[in-house]
């Protein structure tokens, strides 16, 4: 809908009243979109960052009498598109709630503002003696309501699982500016549908959040961590089908592939790509928490990783060595994105895929990624969380060129068709956003569709949230 000079300039008068706004064009612009290539974004008519409920209630109220869009923002780390500004639209920041309100260790819980940063809460609850498990590689910026957002995985989700295992309760204000407070602080509780649940993963298509309540966990101290060299990525994805299939629990169990190990040592050397006498064409990092049984368990993965194939193990003989190894997988972003311009100077670009597989197909998804690769002409790296069946192929591409910017969103889509073909998902954490909306619709099929346009319009009568993203606006 169009809007007169008069409306605007009464929007950002009473945007004003009510909270911080900034309309300074180069913010606006630096507020544009999230870490996603590839993604159309647009320039908003402004910036608010809020600092309470009440504000955000206030801004919502002010949004939706003049029918403007809103764009919740965390801290803009996501990978889908899904917090990208759209031309007009109202960014809501949430960075400046950060408090973490409570943290109740009789209760094993902690009431936080949607704006604190995931390692400050991990780092907080620490020092209660307890943890927040999820881990996603973008820790130490991305925000605990991106996270309940994105419904965010990481590393040691394997053993512990996502996000959404650990949120009892939330408040959120909905598209008309009430406040919606559900969920509970109980371990148990069964009362009415689990509508906190439906904001989980939502992509901020449903509303606000406010204010999260997180389970958290008696903290383990770090266990043994094993490094094994396979001489194909696809043993490397057997041998995860056989730990998983085993009964093992390992607390982390990651795949690093020969482009991945290669990025990492340019970026940063650590000795990692010439692990073993040959260098690794794929890389399996695997943890077991500490206790009596910890020696038995890394020595099961280990015997597990030689019949499926690797050529070597070797497990760190302390917590500085398996803090190492752990820090050289959280680098294979930057690594990538060096590696994308030491090929292609200024237009090096990643089109980052993520796709979930059942772990029983795990090294069929892997044999065909590199399939679809060979065949394109195009590098395409391959790092996943692979306990989980989560792959993330990271496909490399130059953003001036034409030629491979299309083969790159070929590959993409014959990656995401592959993973569905085999009993899959089109993301298994980073979300829909714009980037698989169409994808969405495939996975989802005509009914599925349907419903999730009835959920959108039930709360969001108005297609005012975050319009656009995940589902198409009908
Ligand atoms: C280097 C790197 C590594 C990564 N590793 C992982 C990983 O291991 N696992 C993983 O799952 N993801 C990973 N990601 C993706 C990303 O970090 C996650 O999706 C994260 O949860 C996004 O958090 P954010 O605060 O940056 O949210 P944003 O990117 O700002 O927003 C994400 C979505 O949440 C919505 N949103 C944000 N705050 C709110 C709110 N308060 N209310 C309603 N909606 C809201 C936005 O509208 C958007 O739809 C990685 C990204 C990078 C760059």
């Amino acid at each position: 809908m169009g809007h007169s000079p008069a409306d605007i300039a009464n929007v950002l008068a009473e945007l004003s009243a009510a909270t911080t706004v900034f309309t300074d064009p180069d913010l606006l612009h630096g507020y544009r979109r999230d870490e996603a290539d590839l993604c159309d974004a647009g320039t908003p008519l402004a910036v608010v960052r809020p600092s309470s409920t009440a504000e955000v209630s206030a801004i919502v109220k002010v949004a939706a009498a003049y029918r403007i869009p809103l764009v919740p923002q965390g801290a803009r780390t996501g990978l889908a598109g899904a917090a990208n500004a759209s031309d007009g639209a109202i960014v809501v920041s949430m960075t400046a709630m950060d408090r973490i309100l409570e943290i109740d260790a009789e209760n094993r819980l902690a009431v936080v503002q949607p704006g604190v940063v995931t390692a400050r809460l991990a780092a907080a609850v620490a020092e209660s003696g307890l943890s927040y498990p999820p881990d996603p590689g973008s820790w130490e910026s991305s925000t605990i309501g991106g996270n309940v957002s994105t419904n965010a995985g990481g590393m040691c989700c394997v053993k512990y699982g996502v996000t959404s295992a650990y949120v009892l309760g939330l408040e959120v204000v909905l598209a008309d500016g009430e406040v919606l407070r559900c969920g509970r602080r109980t371990a148990k509780g069964v009362a009415g549908y689990d509508v906190a649940r439906l904001f989980v993963g939502a992509e901020g298509t449903l509303g606000i959040i406010t204010e999260i309540t997180v389970a958290l966990r008696a903290a383990a101290e770090p266990g043994l961590t094993l490094a094994a060299v396979f001489p194909t990525v696809a043993a490397a994805g057997a041998a995860v089908t056989a730990i998983v299939t085993a009964g093992c629990t390992p607390s982390m169990l990651e795949l690093i592939d020969r482009t991945h190990l290669a990025a990492i040592e340019a970026y940063r050397p650590m000795g990692l790509s010439s692990a073993g006498s040959a260098p690794p064409v794929a890389l399996l990092l695997a943890a077991v928490d500490t206790g009596p049984r910890a020696p038995d368990d890394i020595a099961r993965l280990a015997g597990l990783c030689a019949a499926a194939g690797a050529s070597e193990t070797y497990t760190a003989s302390d917590a500085q060595e398996a803090a190492a190894l752990l820090a050289a997988r959280r680098l294979a972003h930057p690594a990538m994105e060096r590696l994308a311009s030491s090929m292609y100077g200024d237009g090096g670009a990643l089109i980052i895929d993520d796709v979930a597989v059942p772990v029983s197909r795990l090294a069929q998804m892997i044999e065909g990624t590199e399939k679809i690769s060979a065949e394109a002409g195009i590098a395409v790296g391959i790092i996943g969380h692979a306990g989980d069946g989560n792959l993330h192929p990271i496909i490399v591409i130059d953003r001036r060129d034409a030629a491979t910017v299309d083969t790159g969103r070929r590959v993409f889509d014959s990656i995401l068709a592959l993973g569905l073909s085999l009993g899959g998902t089109v993301t298994g954490e980073h979300g829909v956003g714009l980037l698989k909306r169409d994808w969405l619709a495939t996975e989802l099929g005509p009914v599925g569709l349907r419903v999730h346009h009835a959920i959108k319009t039930a709360l969001d009568p108005h297609h005012l949230m975050n319009p656009g993203k995940v589902i198409a606006d009908a």
